[in-house]
């Protein structure tokens, strides 16, 4: 049996009736024509308002990729998986703040968090925030390509600054890890300067911030061993997710529409080699670096416990994670869990209209263009099959 075919252990905590409605929704997420006329229709200001859409939403889509509304219901949700070794990671995925107060607000969200995950680290070990959370794409790209700024731009740079810093050290103060998102590339200079900051000021004893590298783009590689070097020289601990990236459409677009060379591979496969070898350079310097592993490609996964193996590091060193999304390859995150791996679910919380943009880049991820969702299918029906078969 292949290493991520145990369909039991992967749908241990769902029941027939829990198959049945992924079962169906995989299958709605398999229509490229529906999940398009889906993105369409949510962008309509109240689209989530009609009760009868709101409550077909948060019967399908939303309970198979959201925790809950709160905090509370995540815990729930949490406790649940931790039975099975697999943690959470609670992801406050409310989108487009554009004003200093939301932005004070997403920050003391996050600094809630650190207290959930100081108390309960087993079931969520560390804290995720994004970047646009915390300020406007537009500062972070002025700042990362050294714009000329007006005062007031100025301004909402020192309240990002400060915004990452009282959250960095209030995780180190608690002693909880803290991992900020990747996300375009034209914001992501600034914002890695920043976490590079934050890496030197507080992970000298211990790896407490993380930052993310997106594979998909043909510079991070060079990035990653770039920031080694300096953290070999400053002598400081180095702490990176890497995920193959969630933006490559928009990417694209908008380097043919602006004319700048294109950031992302030139294929697939480019960003398959990248990312593999970006585990490996990382696991073979563990002392230095910390590694999250964010992703549903079995092949990437099972290499990984491989290249720990191979480098003698035990299945639950708290060095090394793998992470996927809640929802999806379960497979995968449960029989990772059963073995001892340290694995962990992105748990996304918030109100339905606020994590509605969450939603729609989770289907359109799945249509089956994209190949997830045969992938998602295939392991219901064959656990489906095997439970009828008993
Ligand atoms: C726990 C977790 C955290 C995440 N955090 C982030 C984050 O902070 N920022 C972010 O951007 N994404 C994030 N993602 C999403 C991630 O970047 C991927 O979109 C998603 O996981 C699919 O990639 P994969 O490795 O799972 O699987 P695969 O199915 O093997 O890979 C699909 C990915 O390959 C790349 N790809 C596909 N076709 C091409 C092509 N023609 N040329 C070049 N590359 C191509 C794209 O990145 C695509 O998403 C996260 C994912 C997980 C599981």
């Amino acid at each position: 049996m292949a290493y991520f075919d145990d369909t039991k252990t992967a749908f241990e905590l769902k029941s027939n009736k829990d198959l049945k409605k992924a079962h169906f929704l995989f299958k709605l997420l398999g229509s490229p024509a529906l999940t398009n006329f889906g993105t369409f229709f949510f962008k309509i200001p109240f689209a989530t308002e009609i009760p009868f859409v709101k409550s077909a939403v948060r019967n399908t889509i939303y309970k198979q990729f959201v925790g809950g509304e709160t905090t509370d219901d995540c815990l729930v949700v949490a406790k649940n998986l931790y039975k099975s070794g697999v943690s959470s990671i609670m992801d406050y995925s409310v989108e487009g703040q554009t004003t200093d107060e939301e932005f004070d607000h997403v920050k003391d969200e996050i600094l809630k968090l650190i207290q959930i995950s100081k108390q309960n680290p087993n079931e969520i070990p560390c804290v995720v925030f994004k970047p646009t959370g915390f300020g406007r794409i537009d500062i972070y790209e002025k700042v990362g390509h050294n714009m000329p700024m007006a005062d007031h731009e100025k301004e909402s740079w020192e309240n990002i600054k400060k915004r990452y810093l009282e959250v960095c050290q209030n995780a180190f103060d608690n002693g909880v890890p803290i991992m900020a998102d990747a996300e375009d590339s034209w914001m992501q200079d600034a914002a890695d300067d920043l976490m590079d900051e934050m890496m030197q000021k507080f992970n000298k004893e211990r790896c407490i911030v993380w930052s993310t590298l997106q594979m998909y783009r043909h510079d991070r590689l060079e990035y990653l061993k770039k920031i080694y070097e300096q953290a070999e020289r400053e002598n400081y601990l180095i702490g990176f997710k890497i995920v193959r990236g969630a933006y490559m459409e928009k990417e694209r677009e908008r380097a043919k529409e602006m004319g700048y060379k294109d950031p992302i591979q030139p294929n697939k496969q480019a960003t398959d080699r990248d990312f593999n070898a970006a585990m490996e350079f990382m696991i073979e310097r563990i002392g230095r670096i910390s590694l999250f592993a964010g992703s549903h490609n079995e092949y990437s996964c099972e290499l990984l416990t491989k290249l720990m193996e191979k480098n003698n590091i035990e299945k639950g060193d708290y060095r090394v994670w793998f992470g996927q999304l809640y929802g999806m390859s379960d497979n995968i995150s449960f029989i990772l869990g059963s073995k001892g791996y340290k694995v962990a679910k992105y748990l996304p919380y918030g109100p339905i209209k606020k994590v509605m943009p969450y939603l729609v880049r989770r289907a359109q991820e799945n249509t089956s263009v994209a190949g997830q969702t045969g992938r998602e299918l295939s392991l219901i029906q064959k656990e489906i099959k095997r439970r009828k078969q008993k």
